[in-house]
This record gives structure tokens, sequence and C-alpha cells, in this order.
């Protein structure tokens, strides 16, 4: 059996089946491999049953996509000409205004509107149905209206698609695989990111990282930091990316100035 050994100063031996199915044994410092392997062994087949399970879950989640450089500039590509017209169709039909419309390649956003009116899109949403691109191209334009998800906001956007609950509910299930696609895309090709997370007791925490998932995972195991060992869980809810270490640390010094409104509306701004 494959695992991976952690030794640390604790007096038991633990398993633990991560998220993505493989083996963690944590065991005391001086234990002798017999005694773990022995361990292992005596535990075989509730690893088996919790790695069956985890495999399960994983094929329920969808393929494991990866989208080269290459596809994500075609998706782009295709994204810049598909978005005025459609954009300009719904705008005209409720009666609002927008600024510029830019793509972007993003792993936790479909799309934003600034404060400006600025719509930002994004390009995975060409590997999607027209149902949902419709969908996410009227939220944006309701938040003309109402930058908030209050329930004035979700009326501006059933007064044009009166379905639009059945469309989020596709592009819940559709889109976290594709999202997941991006973040696997731009591991190892030298992207950083900035990140905020809401801890439990609503603070935000900012950070940069190479590996936003593995990140996040540390400071839910209390291996991140001292702010967010003592406030867990943390919640991803905003993230930039930048191809440079330096960028991304710039960013995280000027997002930690910000007061608690102006990260929120940086938040919300992404939503
Ligand atoms: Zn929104």
């Amino acid at each position: 059996m494959d695992y991976e050994l952690i030794r640390s100063r604790r007096r038991s031996l633990a398993i633990e089946i991560t998220a993505d199915g493989s083996v963690l044994v944590r065991a005391p410092k001086r234990m002798c491999p017999e005694e773990i392997e022995g361990f292992l062994k005596q535990k075989e087949s509730w690893i088996q049953k919790h790695l069956e399970e985890t495999d399960r879950r994983k094929k329920e989640e969808g393929p494991d996509i990866r989208l080269t450089e290459k596809e994500l500039d075609e998706l782009k590509k295709a994204a810049r000409e598909f978005f005025p017209d459609r954009v300009k169709y719904f705008a005209d039909k409720m009666g609002i205004t927008y600024g510029r419309i830019t793509v972007k390649c993003q792993h936790t956003v479909w799309g934003s509107c600034s404060a400006k009116g600025n719509l930002n899109f994004n390009c995975l949403l060409m590997l999607m149905g027209d149902e949902i691109r419709d969908y996410i191209i009227v939220h944006e334009l309701s938040h003309r209206r109402h930058m908030d998800h209050s329930a004035a906001f979700w009326k501006s956007v059933e007064s044009v698609l009166p379905d639009f609950r059945e469309r989020r509910a596709l592009l819940k299930k559709e889109g976290r695989p594709l999202l997941n696609a991006i973040v696997s895309t731009e591991e190892g090709t030298g992207k950083y990111y900035t990140y905020i997370l809401r801890c439990s007791d609503n603070t935000y925490y900012t950070g940069y990282t190479n590996d936003l998932e593995k990140r996040v995972n540390a400071h839910n195991c209390g291996k991140g930091a001292k702010y967010t060992r003592v406030r867990r869980p943390v919640a991803l809810v905003y993230s930039e990316v930048y191809d440079t270490k330096q960028k991304a640390q710039r960013r995280e010094a000027l997002i930690k100035q910000m007061t608690k409104r102006e990260k929120e509306k940086l938040i919300l701004g992404s939503k």
C-alpha cells in the first residue's frame, strides 16, 4: 500500500484519507516501521472502503479537465466575439447601460460588474450552454441596478429570466469542475495568487501563494498562519492571479491596507 508518513510529537498512530484519495499516516517520532505496517495491515479493509468512497465521490464531481494555454486563448477569443452582442441585446431589453466588456480566465468567478458598470466575463462560459451564459449576463447587468444580492436584485433577474433558478443550479453543478480545471492548468506555470479568506469570526485574512488550493487547506488545518489558526474554518472568498511573486506580494500589501468595507466591496464586485 502506498502511503505518506508524517512523524511528529504525538502518542498514537492515525490514518487519514485525503481529499485527493491518498493515504496519510501520522505516527509518533520514534515508532518502528514494523509497528506502523502492522497497524496498516489491521486497518486494511477500513482503508480500502474509504479509498473506494473517495474514488466514487471524485467520479461524481466530474472529470478532471485540464486546459492548455492555447485552449484558454481560443476560449478567450471566442468569448470576446460572443459577449458584446449578447450583452447589448439584454441591456437594451432591460433598459440598462454599461461600460467596457472584458474577458478573463478566472477560477473563482463567472462574471463581475464594477461600480462604473464595466463588465467582466469568464472565458470558461464558452464551454457551457447559452442558458448559462444568458443567466450570467442578466445577473451582471442586474448589478447595474442593485450592487448586492438582495431580493430586489433577484427580482430584476427573474423579470428577464423567469427560470433563472434552474440556470443557476445548472451552473453550480457543471461549473465547479471547469473552475477546478483552471486551477490545475495554472499550477506549475509560475502563477501567484493574492487571496482573501473569510474567517469564522467574520474577519478577513489576506495572503499570497503559488498553490491556492493547498494554501487554503493549510489554513484550515491550522498550518497557514497564526491569525487563521484560531479562526477556523476559513473560506476562500476572493483571489487574483499574477505572473510574479513580487506582483502578488505588492497586491497583498495593498489589500491589507484596505478597510473591512473596502475589502467587502472588492469581494462583492467579483461575485
Ligand atoms: Zn452577483
